[in-house]
């Protein structure tokens, strides 16, 4: 895949090559970012591509700034502007998008340092790959999610993504997909970056928001979307047990939309392939991200007819 021309990098969108950071700063030195992955669905009938709950994450991009106790925070209304700026400048058309917002510490020093902030944007084309069908396979990790009090996973910090990082490498290396995370408690926290569910007997069930987990925008939208199924899931602790009494399990999160887990620890889930509420769920979760049901306009922004209507003026 080519990277796309633009990046847009403090204040400006320069070409690719020039989005670079200094060796000196706190984000390089300590991982001191904050971040969100957002996904831009494209409509072929509509010609429009849509940016999937957008003032969600910028709200959580406020929390982890503040969170982290930056000396500026880039609000919603600029980031946005900036980031609908960089996708048109681009020109994205015809294929879905990944786009990754860091606000970091630009500048050098200790482990104090709360500033100066900068603000780095890059959008790119990512389309889906056939395990969002076909499911995953994941390890229950020895590694244990990073509990609230030691460095919290609800506030989007990019240092926390070692603790991931860690648990993916030793999953991957054993053969799995991806890693399913414990937390300090023993119970089922989520994945490296992204949610998890369980379906018992008919019933969803996902780790409550005390789980050691990121409160997660998709997470929020599934729990949305099953209670208008008329399929409401209970938000509880998951013991490791339950993952083999389950009959169905999906991951759920931006990059990994709702992917179905077929096995976990090398036992098969269920029928070992992708439930029919896993099913049901994920095709709703499409409609409404591509905006092909109609359903929620309020979670879409467009970016294109935003455009059209600016030109007009
Ligand atoms: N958990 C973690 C640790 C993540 O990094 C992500 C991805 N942002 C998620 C869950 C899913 O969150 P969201 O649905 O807001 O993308």
């Amino acid at each position: 895949m080519s990277n796309p021309k633009y990046v847009f990098l403090d204040d400006q969108i320069v070409p690719w090559e020039q989005g670079t950071v200094h060796v000196s700063s706190a984000a390089f030195k300590f991982g001191s970012a904050v971040f969100e992955g957002v996904r831009g669905y494209w409509n072929a009938a509509a010609d429009e591509m849509y940016l999937f709950r957008m003032d969600d994450h910028m709200r959580r991009l406020v929390f982890s700034q503040r969170f982290m106790r930056y000396d500026h925070i880039y609000t919603p209304d600029y980031v946005t502007e900036k980031t609908l700026e960089l996708v048109r400048a681009n020109g994205f058309k015809g294929e879905n998008l990944h786009i990754m917002t860091t606000a970091y510490i630009k500048g050098g020093g200790g482990q104090s340092v709360t500033g100066p902030i900068g603000l780095a944007i890059t959008a790119q084309e990512r389309a889906r790959t056939p395990k969002i069908t076909s499911g995953v396979s994941a390890q229950v990790s020895s590694w244990m999610r990073v509990p609230d009090n030691a460095m919290p996973m609800r506030a989007k910090v990019n240092a926390n993504y070692q603790n991931g990082r860690l648990a993916t490498l030793q999953a991957v290396g054993d053969g799995y997909d991806t890693a399913i995370l414990l937390n300090s408690r023993g119970k089922v926290a989520e994945g490296p970056g992204m949610c998890f569910f369980i379906v018992r007997d008919g019933q969803a069930i996902t780790p409550h928001t005390s789980s050691d987990i990121l409160e997660s925008i998709t997470r929020e939208t599934v729990l949305q979307l099953l209670a208008e199924m008329g399929r409401p899931a209970v938000e509880r602790d998951i013991d490791r047990s339950e993952l083999v009494a389950a009959e169905e399990a999906f991951f759920c999160g931006t990059a990994w939309e709702v992917t179905p887990v077929t096995m976990i620890d090398k036992l098969p889930v269920g029928g070992g392939a992708a439930g029919p509420l896993t099913q049901a769920l994920q095709q709703r979760y499409f409609d409404v991200c591509e905006g092909t049901s109609g359903a929620h306009p309020e979670w879409r922004m467009p970016i294109w007819g935003a455009a059209k209507a600016d030109a007009a003026e």
